[in-house]
């Protein structure tokens, strides 16, 4: 069974649990999710996991791409992951977010508004319009570099660092380092998927990583 079919089953177990009266056969979840608000955190990190779907060789030939568009697309779903992260940002003390390009912007912006705190984004060169501080960090083949613009991190507050997925940690890692170079502190590194057999958590030093779903 593909993943994302096993994860509407497996959202569907909790919906007819829950409202056993009005759930039809072959209906998707989405349709009930307008009153989800109040039992989405029954959805565990088993659950999540299931709306995360492996596209094998993209972009390109040996990488096992986590695609998280599933997730997004249902409510339930995305809102669980958003109450698990904020949970444990809330639990790091963090003062602001920083949400790196592209997706982590999504997850990002949903935890600062739900936590009350600014959000800030980390992009790729050339992408803010404005004057900009950076970092660059090494790739298999050459170097790519983070940017946020300049005056936004200020030293003495903690930030947390959002991202979709940490994979070798080089992204992540750089963007502790941009935070330490501005003497800002850092409250830690939250993502939903942490690829786990590549260790990229050990580039981050001090900076703690916590992930909700970790691929050993
Ligand atoms: P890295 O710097 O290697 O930790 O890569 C992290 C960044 O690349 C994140 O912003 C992810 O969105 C993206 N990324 C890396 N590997 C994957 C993957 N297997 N599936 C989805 N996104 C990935």
């Amino acid at each position: 069974m593909r993943p994302f079919a096993r994860g509407l089953t497996a959202a569907a177990r909790v919906v007819k649990m829950r409202r056993p009266v009005t759930q039809h056969a072959g209906e998707r979840p989405r349709s009930l999710e307008p009153s989800w608000a109040n039992w989405r955190m029954t959805l565990n990190l088993n659950d999540i996991a299931h709306y995360i779907v492996d596209v094998p060789d993209f972009p390109k030939p040996g990488v096992v791409f986590k695609d998280i568009t599933p997730l997004l697309a249902s409510p339930g779903a995305f809102g669980a992951t958003v109450d698990l992260l904020a949970a444990r940002i809330e639990a790091s003390g963090a003062a602001e977010i920083l949400a790196i390009e592209s997706r982590g912007f999504i997850f990002g912006s949903a935890v600062a508004t739900r936590l009350s705190l600014p959000l800030h984004l980390v992009r790729k060169p050339g992408k803010l319009p404005r004057d900009t501080v950076g970092f660059d960090y090494a790739l298999e083949y050459g170097t790519d570099r983070v940017e946020i613009h300049s005056g936004t991190l200020r030293p003495g507050t903690r930030y947390s660092i959002i991202d979709d997925v940490i994979a070798t940690g080089g992204t992540a890692a750089a963007t502790a380092n941009l935070v330490r170079q501005q003497g800002a502190l850092l409250a830690g590194c939250c993502v939903v998927i942490e690829l786990g057999f590549l260790n990229g958590r050990a580039l981050l030093d001090d900076c703690p990583v916590d992930s909700l779903i970790n691929y050993e």
